[in-house]
């Protein structure tokens, strides 16, 4: 359950709606009320774009179904404000059609981290490739003045063109102008730029440094501003590093939480034991388990303030939970029987009938048909279950 609902009411959805149904609401919404064409409903805009930034953000969003609007004020870690509701506009919209028009595309770029470096924070040098404006002739590609417009194209860069298939049916084709590769210009050869041979642009090779923040998730986007190919009359996009979380052998993350899975043998889960964890940050943490403080199998337990950093907050931790796998020994020496029954809470009487039918215990072979089991021996066992099995016998005699 969640402790309020009035970000969801305000974006029409319901508190355990996915992703994507909180995206397409939003999309919905923020065109609706967006001031361009509703400027009396500036307020409105604000809370949709308020709603949106706490719910699209899986921690702000668990902080906010847990303890509401004043749950997210103290956990703000000084991060407590929003963002400005034109910004979570753009930034949702930005590579999509609408206000920015005239920039050029956004490029991706996936970055493989470990989940050691989402823990630290790091820095990593991306290499890139793109395009920019060649500066010599400031992306006129050749001379001033030199650039005429395509007579052939009209400057359109593209020519129609009438074919006639068969008598009667005529169609309009539109093609790139072969005078001037679809350029609507041209250079005349001499005036060419030399640097850029008249292509405009150059390539360069530029490396970025992604900073890795502590805490930050798989699939976060570092956004470079402007850092995209330039093209020319566009404003450059941007360069999205999106960052991909290695698989970790030891901990596997669960929001703010990590999780790590630890082999007891019975004699620990019974006994006592200590064990030494290793931290993602390189420290040795040892927990102790005193005698007579069973483990079962599958019991969890959890150290406070081991768990990931909270990105933007990184002191705040969230658990490191440890699920227990209690191994059991293959044998026990049959002279040891007798101290263990002592030890143990007493065993269950029971009656026996006196026409009671005795039967073996067989192992059961995960790779036998389990019809064939049901004909050959009178198994009940099925891995349908019990009266699944049982009616598949009664019909098969
Ligand atoms: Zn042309
Ligand atoms: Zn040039």
């Amino acid at each position: 359950m969640v402790k309020e609902t009035s970000y969801y009411d305000i974006l029409g959805v319901r508190p355990d709606c996915t992703t994507d149904e909180l995206k397409k609401a939003y999309r919905k919404l923020a065109l609706k009320y967006h001031p361009d064409k509703n400027p009396n409903e500036g307020e409105k805009f604000k809370l949709i774009s308020q709603a949106y930034e706490v719910l699209s953000n899986p921690e702000k969003r668990q902080v906010y179904d847990e303890g509401g609007e004043q749950a997210l004020k103290e956990n703000g870690g000084g991060h407590g404000g929003f963002t400005s509701p034109m910004d979570i506009f753009d930034m949702f919209f930005r590579g999509g059609r609408g206000r920015r028009e005239r920039r050029g595309k956004n490029v991706v770029h996936p970055l493989s981290v470990t989940l050691e470096e989402l823990y630290n924070g790091n820095v990593r040098k991306l290499k890139i490739d793109k395009n920019i404006i060649c500066d010599k002739c400031e992306g006129r590609g050749g001379k001033k003045g030199a650039t005429q417009t395509c007579s052939t194209c009209g400057g359109s860069g593209l020519v129609v063109e009438i074919q006639q298939f068969q008598p009667g049916i005529i169609h309009q084709v539109q093609r790139a102008c072969t005078d001037c590769n679809g350029e609507g210009e041209k250079i005349n050869p001499k005036d060419r730029c030399q640097g850029c041979k008249g292509k405009k642009l150059l390539p360069e090779k530029k490396i970025l440094e992604v900073q890795i923040e502590k805490g930050m998730n798989d699939g976060q986007k570092i956004v470079f501003s402007g850092e995209g190919n330039h093209e020319p009359g566009l404003e450059p996009g941007d360069v999205i590093v999106m960052l991909e979380e290695k698989e970790h052998p030891v901990f596997k993350r669960a929001g703010i939480d990590l999780v790590i899975q630890m082999e007891l043998q019975l004699v620990e889960a019974l006994c006592g034991f200590q064990k030494v964890i290793h931290t993602l940050d390189n420290r040795d943490l040892v927990i102790t388990c005193i005698p007579g403080e069973l483990i079962k199998h599958r019991d969890m337990k959890c150290i406070p303030n081991e768990g990931m950093p909270t990105h933007k907050s990184p002191f705040d931790k969230g658990r490191l939970i440890i699920l227990f796998l209690v191994k059991f020994p293959e044998t026990i020496p049959p002279e040891s029987i007798p101290l263990l029954e002592s030890a143990l809470p007493p065993r269950q009487e029971i009656m026996i009938p006196d026409d009671a039918e005795e039967r073996d215990l067989m192992d059961i072979n995960p790779e036998d048909n389990s019809r064939r089991r049901h004909r050959d021996s009178h198994s009940e066992y099925s891995d349908d279950g019990m009266s699944g099995g049982r009616r598949v016998q009664c019909t098969s005699q």
